[in-house]
């Protein structure tokens, strides 16, 4: 089965922070493996804005290396390469500054789909926006694209939200999570609302509890310095974790429109319960057998409080979820990569085996990366005599199985994303009032624990994190189910 390219409109991309880590890894190798999809129209084209003092040639060359080094078309002829090139510009911009900017307006001449996107750091969104508008080039089909973070609290989300509202309705404003653009999480919607099994039962009546887990292998990198003043529960928890629960737990919304899943999300956040400090373990990772730095040796703190790994016992108060705890978790240098969620239903009322039959909970375990796709773990009889014993098998739906060698390797989160931006679709984009809602319950949870001046638990790099963790679940009654399910 070989996935179908839509068409887009023909387009203007504006990439600011073209020469940046993100464009280099993301934004420029998915544009390119769209262009080889023969998604991108004769004539559209992509500027790229930063700094730097390069001409178009030299980014040209830039982009040629980004795309060898992470990843290009798989399937896309030699020559390719140069069409892709011969659509790029580049101008020198500063986002504070006043050069340059005539010269992208001239680069933009037709009223057409026009996308600004913010790849450069936050505190420039606002300086972006003015100028874009101030430039003319802000039109009623004009779009931005906003990366994480999107503020670092509830106060500074709401100023970005005003300052961006001065120029820009909340239409044409794309807040990413590349979270949603994954191929699995819009997938959990479809298992949800595209079958009959699983609605009647997606409730407290017959789920235990739900787990999602986020982990990483590897540390904060060249990343310390940003990482150390924001920590998991801003860096994963308040976007990526919060987003994956909101499409487990939304009640299905009336159609599959942005604003209609949009309101469904808000209100999972609203009914949050406040989180008690016993429900929340932090952690920070200590150095490696392999030599690996420890978190405070990384970030360069020797007293660093912030947490490189977070686990909090969230309760959703409203008829669906109340009594079902969603246990969320993240951390890095963990000993898997694995973003997985485990929804685990209730045990049988009553077993007519008898209690030494064996079996046990069904899970539902959708899996985000790697090895992307959903399992269904159910119980059925031990194959052959000696009477009832009952054992636990999966169900498996491993994509790149199931839908064949054809199908091909999923598009990259950012592919779909960017795409959908031109199509102007912001189903999978963050709305305002989601974010500020997020940040509304993220703040206090934070203030809880520095105001209690608590130090994260160390934990063993390559571990699953600190037993503190395993012990809050203990309490429950209730496990996680290992990092690779
Ligand atoms: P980066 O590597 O530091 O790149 C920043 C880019 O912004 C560079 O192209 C830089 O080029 C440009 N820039 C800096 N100051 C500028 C100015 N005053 N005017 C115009 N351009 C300017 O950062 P990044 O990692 O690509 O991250 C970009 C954004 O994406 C950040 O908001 C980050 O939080 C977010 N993000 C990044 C990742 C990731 O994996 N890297 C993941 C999620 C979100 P010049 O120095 O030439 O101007």
């Amino acid at each position: 089965m070989v996935s179908r390219v839509i068409p887009v409109d023909p387009f203007d991309l504006v990439v600011f922070g073209a020469t940046g880590d993100l464009a280099r890894r993301k934004i420029i190798p998915a544009l390119f493996r769209r262009f080889c999809a023969g998604q991108m129209p004769d004539t559209a084209r992509i500027v790229g804005a930063a700094r730097s003092a390069i001409d178009t040639a030299a980014f040209r060359e830039q982009v040629r290396a980004a795309i060898g080094e992470f990843g290009g078309g798989r399937d896309c002829p030699h020559d390719t390469m140069q069409g892709f090139l011969s659509r790029l510009d580049y101008v020198c911009i500063d986002a504070r500054g006043t050069a340059g900017w005539s010269e992208l307006a001239a680069l933009l001449p037709h009223d057409r789909v026009r996308a600004f996107y913010f790849s450069v750091a936050p505190g420039l969104f606002g300086d972006l926006a003015a100028r874009i508008h101030r430039h003319g080039m802000a039109s009623a089909q004009t779009r931005i694209v906003v990366e994480k973070p999107f503020g670092h609290d509830h106060a500074t989300a709401r100023a970005l939200n005003h300052e961006l509202a001065e120029h820009f309705d909340e239409g044409q404003i794309y807040r990413i999570d590349h979270y949603l653009g994954k191929e699995t999480v819009q997938n959990l919607m479809a298992v949800r609302f595209s079958n009959v099994l699983f609605e009647p039962l997606w409730n407290s009546q017959y789920i235990d509890h739900i787990q999602i887990t986020v982990a990483e292998t590897v540390g904060v990198g060249g990343r310390g310095e940003y990482y150390d003043k924001s920590g998991a529960m801003r860096d994963m928890v308040q976007n990526h974790l919060m987003q994956l629960l909101c499409l487990i737990a939304m009640e299905p919304p009336s159609r599959f429109d942005p604003d209609a899943v949009r309101d469904e999300k808000l209100k999972v956040i609203r009914a949050l319960d406040p989180v008690a400090p016993h429900h929340i373990v932090r952690g920070q990772y200590e150095a490696g057998s392999d030599g690996a730095p420890g978190y405070r040796e990384a970030v360069g703190d020797p007293r660093s409080k912030t947490e490189s790994y977070v686990a909090i016992k969230a309760n959703i108060s409203n008829w669906r979820w109340a009594g079902t705890p969603f246990y969320l978790r993240t951390g890095k240098r963990l000993k898997a990569r694995s973003s997985v969620i485990n929804v685990v239903f209730k045990t049988l009322p009553h077993s007519i085996f008898g209690p030494d039959a064996g079996g046990g909970a069904n899970i539902l375990s959708i899996r985000l990366q790697p090895n992307e796709g959903i399992t269904l773990r159910v119980t059925i009889k031990e194959p052959g005599p000696g009477g009832m014993r009952l054992i636990e098998v999966p169900l498996d739906m491993t994509f790149a199985e199931a839908l064949g060698p054809e199908g091909g390797d999923p598009p990259d989160a950012y592919e779909r994303l960017i795409m959908d931006v031109i199509r102007g679709n912001q189903t999978l984009f963050m709305r305002g009032d989601e974010v500020e809602a997020a940040w509304r319950w993220t703040d206090p949870v934070i203030a809880g624990w520095t105001g209690r001046g608590e130090a994260p638990k160390p934990y063993a790099s390559g571990s699953a994190g600190p037993d503190a963790a395993e012990e809050m679940l203990r309490r429950d009654g209730r496990q996680w189910r290992g990092i690779n399910p």
